[in-house]
């Protein structure tokens, strides 16, 4: 079904571009023609899951489209994966090709997406599965999560971001994607314009860094996707403002807390503008529920819902003060061993998501966490991922993660605290680390303790460390 509404669309706007980034572009027609010709190849050399290294590039989205073709699951990987992860990852989804522009050393054959149809293999595994795509979390074991998002799971998220006010309402459009493709928030922008006939752009760079780059990519858009993170960002440019961005009229948040001042300051800049704040986990693919956030909303709620009830993309309920999903959206379990929050209702797949949460005049509000899963700068993280992987140094022997909050409970950087041998210097912890997880796990802090604090039960206290 998603394959097929790409195969409309190519139809219907063969010269349209479809995806463009950095000034290379591929339109509808193209899209098509030569995601066709890779999935015949893909389907003759594997009958796995396919590795696509993830850089923002039209073959990245023709190789994402192959993979749909062709029936087979795709992992997206950031291209600053390590080799750890990459291998942990090849592991865990059995994949037998990667599809990258850069050689990576491994186990399995890895070819540039033009080099594919050179490619010459034995499929070892039949994957008989109906996976579109799996991305990989952090994982509170220290090796990253799995989570298989099925075609039907995706077909429900189409329907209904492409059924949202006034997503559903645009013609043509363009999108502009921030998110890394390896990242669930991606598949919001990707899908909605994919499948919605639009043209989706990412900018070249990222921000802090690059703010020509990204300015100029969103002065062309008539709609974003992105983390508030991004978003507060960009608010800093004085000039990020409707009569520098007169196209611009929706953005769509998702992945982690917006809150009202970044709101407020987004609605005094852009008046008329609307702001989109979506709640879900990646195993619910991407998001279940959103809300229009309107000058009514913010001085009515401090704290922002994050979705109407009544509209949500799947069945949303509250358990000890637990969200938890039921229904069309949620995956069915994660790749391997792990088994997390899900759970299955009388055939009917269920996800305790871990986020504490309240509805009142039907609306959903997100308050915090019920265990140590963090969200920094909106990449999601587990600090447990975190301390496995500083026990693995040598010399390293007990740690713990916490974040450094800001005044609105958010969370600014990461410290870790650690017990360690008499020479281990902070530097050598954080170059051990970075052989091991992506930069963005890496705490910004290193302390060393002579041991942790333990609550009355024996735990680790975290509370005590993050008052530090
Ligand atoms: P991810 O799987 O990376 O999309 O992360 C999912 C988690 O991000 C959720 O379980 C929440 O903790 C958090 N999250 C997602 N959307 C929101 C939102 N709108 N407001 C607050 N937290 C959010």
């Amino acid at each position: 079904m998603t394959a097929e509404k790409i195969r409309q669309n190519a139809l219907r706007y063969p010269e349209r571009t479809a995806y463009s980034c950095g000034g290379r572009s591929i339109t509808y027609g193209r899209l098509w023609e030569e995601a066709c010709k890779y999935a015949e190849h893909l389907k003759r050399i594997t009958s796995s899951s396919v590795i696509i290294i993830a850089s923002k590039s039209p073959e990245t989205v023709t190789a994402i489209a192959a993979c749909l073709i062709s029936g087979l699951p795709y992992v997206p990987l950031d291209p600053a994966v390590t080799p750890a992860r990459l291998e942990d990852t090849i592991k865990l989804s059995g994949a037998e090709l990667i599809i990258s522009d850069e050689k990576l050393p491994g186990p399995v054959t890895c070819c540039s997406l033009g080099e594919l149809t050179g490619c010459r293999k034995t499929a070892k595994s039949e994957y008989t599965g109906d996976t579109a795509y799996i991305i990989f979390t952090s994982g509170s074991t220290g090796k990253p999560k799995g989570v298989p998002v099925s075609r039907a799971n995706l077909e429900n998220f189409v329907s209904w971001i492409s059924s949202l006010e006034p997503l559903c309402g645009y013609e043509g459009i363009t999108v502009m994607n921030q998110a890394s493709f390896a990242f669930d928030l991606s598949v919001a922008d990707l899908y909605y314009s994919l499948c919605g006939g639009h043209t989706l752009i990412s900018p070249e760079g990222t921000l802090p860094g690059d703010y020509e780059n990204v300015l100029g990519t969103l002065a062309k858009a008539d709609a974003a996707v992105m983390t508030p993170t991004f978003m507060k960002m960009l608010l800093l440019e004085k000039d990020f403002r409707c009569e520098y961005f007169p196209l611009l009229g929706c953005v769509f948040f998702c992945g982690e807390r917006l809150d009202a001042v970044t709101a407020k300051k987004l609605l005094e800049r852009f008046p008329g503008i609307h702001i989109i704040n979506a709640y879900g986990p990646t195993e619910a693919a991407c998001a279940v529920c959103s809300v229009e956030i309107t000058d009514e909303i913010i001085s009515k709620y401090p704290l922002l819902p994050v979705g109407e009830i009544s509209s949500a993309a799947t069945e949303i309920r509250i358990e000890n003060g637990e969200i938890v999903l039921r229904g069309k959206s949620v995956f069915s379990g994660y790749l391997g061993e792990e088994t997390g929050g899900y759970f299955s209702e009388n055939g009917v797949n269920c996800f305790r998501t871990g986020d504490l949460g309240y509805t009142e005049n039907g609306l959903l509000f997100c308050s915090g966490r019920r265990d140590n899963q963090i969200k920094l700068n909106g990449f999601r993280i587990e600090a447990g991922d975190i301390e496995n992987n500083i026990c693995k140094i040598p010399g390293a022997l007990q740690c713990c993660v916490v974040p450094v909050c800001g005044k609105g409970g958010e969370a600014k950087s990461l410290t870790a605290y650690v017990v360690a041998e008499k020479d281990v210097t902070a530097e050598y912890i954080k170059a051990g680390l970075e052989k091991l997880l992506p930069g963005y796990m890496i705490p910004k802090k290193i302390v060393f303790l002579n041991s942790l604090p333990v609550t009355r039960n024996g735990k680790t206290d975290r509370k005590k460390l993050m008052k530090l």
